[in-house]
């Protein structure tokens, strides 16, 4: 092993850029060359790529992003695309590729490590829906974030006797609506995983006034089957059966943009140590990801075989924590 190559790709996470710092100077460590590829997988077709020195990786440990940007790169999904992909790195003499992104990053590092060529995925998506990780890259940082603005909302409405309704991210899991949900004091959350309609989020809310709270909180999934805007009309016409007036907040990409977390920074700067260690053993086709306190590497084709399931337990203490 001579020369790596890391890049980001997908949805941009907090934490991202403490990666590709621990990838960088845990490599040249090693003594080794390593090329930062730009705009994802995107970068790797159109042979766009800088080598990084340990400065070059300097002062960005507390930004969010990524310096390396993000793309989404339809080309990468075909046969075609991975073989120019694959031409670009041979032709560069790179002998392993690091791939710092989420599920759908993830099987793009599947398909090329199929390919015979040597990839180590890290986990880093803000949605945790990424099997092999119990926890990702930025998932602190952007559950913080959300219970940041929860917090906030909620002073201000038992203060005008109001439900408040905030939307957050997650389109196919609802691993930071929940935490979010438990973690701030929701009445409901509504999550991907389980459809919950409107009738029964007013009921929920009539409940909750007539046991004599000030204020509701509802956190919806951005992918719930029902979301804010869906549910914002529906209360619009509902007002009356609620006991509370109903504000929404979408907290959209504002849960993306933050400083990373101490937790994420350490755990980003542990899987991008421990991909490089891993690399430098001969080993590949694997996610590195955090289990039990522990970090782990699951093989890539794991990964992308099998579905996160959002802990039953605590879907059920939500609704217990809600009384
Ligand atoms: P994330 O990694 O945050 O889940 P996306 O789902 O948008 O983000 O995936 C990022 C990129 O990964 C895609 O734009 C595409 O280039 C690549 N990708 C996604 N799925 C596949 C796949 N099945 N095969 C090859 N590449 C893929």
């Amino acid at each position: 092993m001579k020369r790596i190559a890391v890049l980001t790709s997908g949805g941009d996470a907090p934490g991202m850029n403490v990666a590709i710092r621990a990838v960088v100077r845990t490599g040249l460590d090693k003594g080794w060359e390593v090329f930062g590829v730009r705009y994802g997988y995107t970068g790797l077709i159109t042979d766009n790529m800088v080598p990084l020195g340990a400065r070059d990786v300097g002062g960005i440990i507390h930004q969010g992003g990524t310096m390396l940007q993000s793309s989404r790169c339809p080309e990468f999904t075909t046969e075609e695309g991975r073989l120019k992909a694959l031409r670009v790195l041979n032709q560069r003499d790179i002998d392993a590729l690091v791939v710092i992104g989420g599920n759908g990053s993830q099987a793009g590092a599947h398909a090329l490590s199929q390919m015979d060529y040597p990839v180590i995925g890290i986990a880093s998506t803000i949605d945790n829906d990424l099997y092999g990780s119990e926890i990702s890259i930025g998932v602190d940082t952007a559950l913080n974030i959300a219970l940041e603005a929860i917090d906030r909302l909620k002073v201000t409405a038992s203060s005008h006797q109001r439900a408040f309704l905030v939307e957050v991210m997650g389109r196919d899991c609802g691993y930071i609506a929940l935490m979010a949900g438990i973690a701030g004091g929701a009445e409901t959350v509504l999550i991907p995983e389980v459809e919950t309609d409107p009738e029964t989020v007013a009921e929920e809310l009539r409940h909750a006034y007539l046991r004599g709270k000030t204020h509701a909180l509802v956190v919806v999934a951005e992918g719930a089957r029902y979301n804010a805007s869906h549910l914002a009309r529906f209360f619009e016409e509902h007002y009356e059966r609620l006991g509370f007036e109903m504000r929404v907040t979408v907290l959209g990409h504002t849960q993306r943009g933050g400083t990373p977390s101490a937790f994420d920074r350490l755990l980003a700067t542990r899987l991008g140590a421990t991909a490089t260690d891993r690399l430098a053993k001969g080993k590949h086709g694997i996610l590195m990801g955090l289990v039990k306190g522990e970090i782990v590497s699951t093989p890539l084709a794991e990964v992308v075989a099998k579905k996160k399931q959002l802990d039953p337990y605590l879907m059920s203490l939500a609704k217990v924590l809600a009384k």
